[in-house]
């Protein structure tokens, strides 16, 4: 990751302890244990299992300067209990936290209205924009009513619905029966991302049947997507024209008033005092999604805790000045998962041993797209992509480069991951 975004997120913490499957990091604030657990938690996790060599889970947790023994014998008594509920929603993004206003009220409403009454008003549901709008967050709300109301639901993304779909096919008949079977009996179905089932034929028929019976039998659908189904061209058309059957709204970019209160919400979740008037500054500012505002606030109010200075206008002027549209603070496993999935393979394809040609291929454009963009040298890249050696990476970064430079399809793919 690029040094600026170390310094301000990792470069206080502290390995706490590491069982069988389990490491805990000790952090110095709320705020960035809730940063890193939300936006570098993928990351962390597959570098660890590229050091560890086994799936290892990864959780930041907050321990008072100067109180973090670097090998507690009970660290564990530091982690959080706080698991969520259902592991495939973030307890974060409830309705109570979604913030209202007129670029998300239709969808806000239509969400809460098949959370209340799954089956029962709009069905399906599909909610698009653009990318940072807050779609997920309706969507894991929507999960985390339904999981109160105690209703059988699964949450999914796309990509794991492929992943999924494949295995069960590797794994022949009754398996897949089971996976229909298991996605049938629901009371409500989440799909986050559906744009991601382009090109899966095989999986998009599956969920057309899903779908069908599910819809058959008054069981809810929601699905999220970064546009609306009409243009999402590489879906069957039968499935699209399903998806406009119910309610097609959309989340756009919130205007000023609301990105204030949005901000407001975000610094009282961090507990740190944020005055109006850096709120204010913030909210007008040009973005382009919600996320890099959190994202910007955040890096702020970590700076200033760092710097043991309050936050004001005047502290963060600098800042203020500087700042233009920033990408995540996260990207590598952003960069692998792109890579992998534009040509149709799993993430664990190229972080684990496959050697066959495709996920080669794959491997070397993840890794120049790892040089390019964050800077990573090749042993770093190496550690990422399933402990490969300098050569070997230097070597796939130069492949990678030229492939690139080859295939306007992949220059495509490489344009879409956000610029540092
Ligand atoms: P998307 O799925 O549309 O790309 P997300 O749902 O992941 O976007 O939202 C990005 C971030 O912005 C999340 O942290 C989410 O909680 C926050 N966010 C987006 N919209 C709102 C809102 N209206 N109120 C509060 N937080 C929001
Ligand atoms: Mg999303």
């Amino acid at each position: 990751m690029p040094r600026p975004t170390y310094n301000t997120w990792l470069k206080g913490s502290v390995g706490q302890s590491l069982d069988a499957n389990r490491l805990v990091v000790a952090v110095p604030s709320a705020f960035v244990a809730a940063q890193l657990n939300s936006r570098m938690h993928g990351m962390a996790c597959s570098a660890v299992h590229a050091v560890v060599g086994e799936e290892t889970d990864v959780a930041f947790v907050v321990v008072a300067p100067g109180t973090a023994p670097s090998h507690a014998p009970h660290a564990e008594a530091h982690a959080p209990s706080a698991r969520p509920a259902s592991p495939q929603l973030n307890p974060r993004y409830t309705f109570e936290a979604f913030v209202e206003g007129s670029s998300n009220r239709l969808a806000f409403a239509a969400a809460q209205a098949v959370a209340d009454a799954p089956g029962a008003n709009y069905n399906p549901l599909v909610i698009h924009g653009a990318v940072g709008l807050g779609k997920t967050h309706l969507l894991h709300a929507v999960g985390h009513r339904l999981l109160s109301r105690g209703q059988a639901f699964r949450y999914v993304t796309s990509e794991r619905l492929v992943n999924d779909y494949t295995a069960a096919v590797r794994e022949g008949r009754r398996r897949i029966d089971e996976f229909n079977q298991s996605y049938r009996s629901l009371d409500a179905l989440l799909v986050d991302d559906i744009q991601f089932l382009a090109g899966k034929q095989g999986t998009q028929e599956t969920f057309f049947h899903i779908f069908n019976a599910l819809h058959d039998n008054a069981k809810q659908v929601v699905v999220t997507s970064d546009q609306p189904p009409g243009a999402l061209r590489l879906l069957d058309d039968r499935l699209r024209s399903r998806l406009e059957w119910g309610l097609v709204t959309d989340v756009s970019m919130p205007d000023p008033e609301t990105r204030t209160a949005i901000l407001q919400r975000i610094a009282e979740r961090a507990r740190v005092t944020v005055p109006p008037e850096v709120i204010s500054a913030l909210a007008h500012r040009g973005v382009i999604c919600i996320r890099q505002l959190e994202g910007f606030l955040g890096r702020l109010i970590a700076a200033a805790e760092w710097a043991g200075v309050p936050l004001t206008l005047d502290s963060i002027g600098k800042e203020l000045a500087a700042y233009a549209p920033m990408p995540e603070p996260l990207n590598a496993a952003e960069i692998i998962t792109r890579a992998a999935r534009a040509f149709g393979l799993p993430t664990e394809a190229l972080t684990g041993k496959r050697r066959d040609r495709k996920a080669a291929q794959a491997r070397q454009v993840a890794a120049c797209l790892l040089a390019e963009r964050l800077s990573l040298n090749p042993g770093e890249i190496g550690a990422i992509l399933g402990k490969r050696d300098r050569a070997t990476i230097a070597y796939s970064i130069r492949q990678g480069k030229q492939a690139l430079t080859d295939d306007p399809g992949l220059q495509r793919i490489a344009s879409e991951i956000p610029q540092d």
